[in-house]
């Protein structure tokens, strides 16, 4: 096979005209981050968030051209966009008006941490195996390309099949009633790979673009831990209706959270709430509540800023061993305090995507012999 130079590729780019008369696509300044992998070329258009829409169809010229060269077997173009500021007076639409552009999908939340090892992936699955015992229909995209872990805490292991003869687009994994899709999955776990910021967001707009979702009420979208670059342009770009913040009660953690209310703020992603995780222990020898790390920051820091607080989650081993060996307690334990906390979570989460309607009324609690 051809071997494809950045040569190669910039030349079939300069064919292609950039938007508003400025030239073509490479003079106007628009390609960067140029990566071969094989046959795979990877590589960044830079855009203006308010002509995402039109730049989605040149992307797709773009992409179709490169597809052309000979030896290359897929592009991966993501839209890149400069920051402008919202104009004052001028309010932007909230994304959850928007729709996702995903067809099947109602709403795209992201799940995300100021920092790694949270418990954000935890809270995640659990938050989507708890919304969907409220009767909804779920499904969960793994966006943390740098520690992909929804695949362990589903328990899911193999390659997504294509769903058609010409492999253009990939079936879902389904685990607990929960479509799934994630980049580790596709790549190899001892892989090293490098992600820079454009090929983390063409990837996961393959991910997203390129599998067959069924149809979901939500999905919940696993973010990169942190709030740099990579997350900003991910949730500047992803179509979300809200996030979801996890936070540990130390003070540092509480930090990194409010950094990442102020990531969503700067993109007009609504934040849902912030969700403790471990907030406290409960000794199962003692049955005494220990409060590790101290305790309520998270509920105080959420009402001193105004953002809803969804709950605590204890650090519970059984919530750890589950996790850890693919049987999330939301799904597998539906009857612990831990499922009944997590469906709180999901509860709020949905009242709030959806303006108060919950798609299965909670059950009355009947306290036996009254
Ligand atoms: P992150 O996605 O923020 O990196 P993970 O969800 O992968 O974090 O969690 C990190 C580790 O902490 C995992 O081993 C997980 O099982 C454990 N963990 C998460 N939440 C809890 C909890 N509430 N109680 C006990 N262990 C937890």
């Amino acid at each position: 096979m051809a071997t494809v130079t950045q040569d190669d590729i910039l030349s079939v780019l300069k064919r292609i005209a950039a938007p508003d008369g400025r030239g073509n696509v490479v003079s106007a300044g628009l390609v960067s981050d140029i990566a071969i992998q094989g046959g795979t070329v990877m590589f960044a258009l830079t855009t203006s968030p308010q002509h995402v829409k039109s730049m989605e169809a040149l992307r797709g010229a773009v992409e179709k051209a490169v597809l052309g060269i000979a030896g290359v077997d897929k592009a991966m173009v993501a839209l890149t966009a400069e920051r402008a500021p919202a104009q004052p007076g001028q309010p932007a639409q909230p994304q959850s008006q928007r729709g996702t552009g995903i067809p099947g999908i109602k709403h795209l939340i992201a799940v995300a941490s100021g920092k790694g090892g949270v418990g954000k992936s935890t809270t995640a699955v659990n938050l989507a195996l708890g919304l969907t015992s409220l009767g909804l229909k779920v499904a969960v995209l793994d966006a943390d390309v740098y520690g992909p872990s929804i695949p362990k805490l589903f328990g899911l292991t193999g390659k997504p099949e294509p769903s058609d003869a010409a492999g253009k687009k990939m079936k879902p994994m389904t685990r607990y009633g929960v479509e799934v899709m994630s980049i580790g999955f596709l790549v190899p776990e001892d892989t090293a790979m490098i992600w820079r910021g454009p090929m983390v967001m063409s990837a996961l707009t393959q991910l997203l673009r390129e599998t067959e979702w069924g149809e979901a009420d939500v999905m919940v979208i696993d973010m990169p831990p942190g709030t740099g670059d990579v997350q900003l342009t991910l949730a500047q770009q992803t179509p979300l209706s809200g996030a979801v913040i996890v936070s540990t009660p130390q003070d540092l953690a509480l930090i990194d959270a409010r950094k990442g209310l102020n990531m969503f703020k700067k993109v007009n992603v609504p934040v849902i709430g912030i969700v403790e995780n471990m907030s406290y222990f409960v000794c199962s020898k003692c049955g005494e509540r220990h409060e590790i790390f101290g305790h309520g920051g998270a509920r105080e820091e959420a009402e001193r800023i105004g953002v809803p607080f969804l709950g605590e989650i204890p650090l519970d081993k059984e919530v750890r061993l589950r996790s850890d060996s693919g049987e999330p307690v939301a799904a597998t334990q539906p009857d612990s305090l831990h499922a009944a906390l997590y469906r709180d979570v999901a509860r709020q989460v949905w009242a709030s995507l959806s303006g108060g309607k919950l798609a299965r009324p909670a059950p009355r609690i009947v306290v036996e012999g009254q």
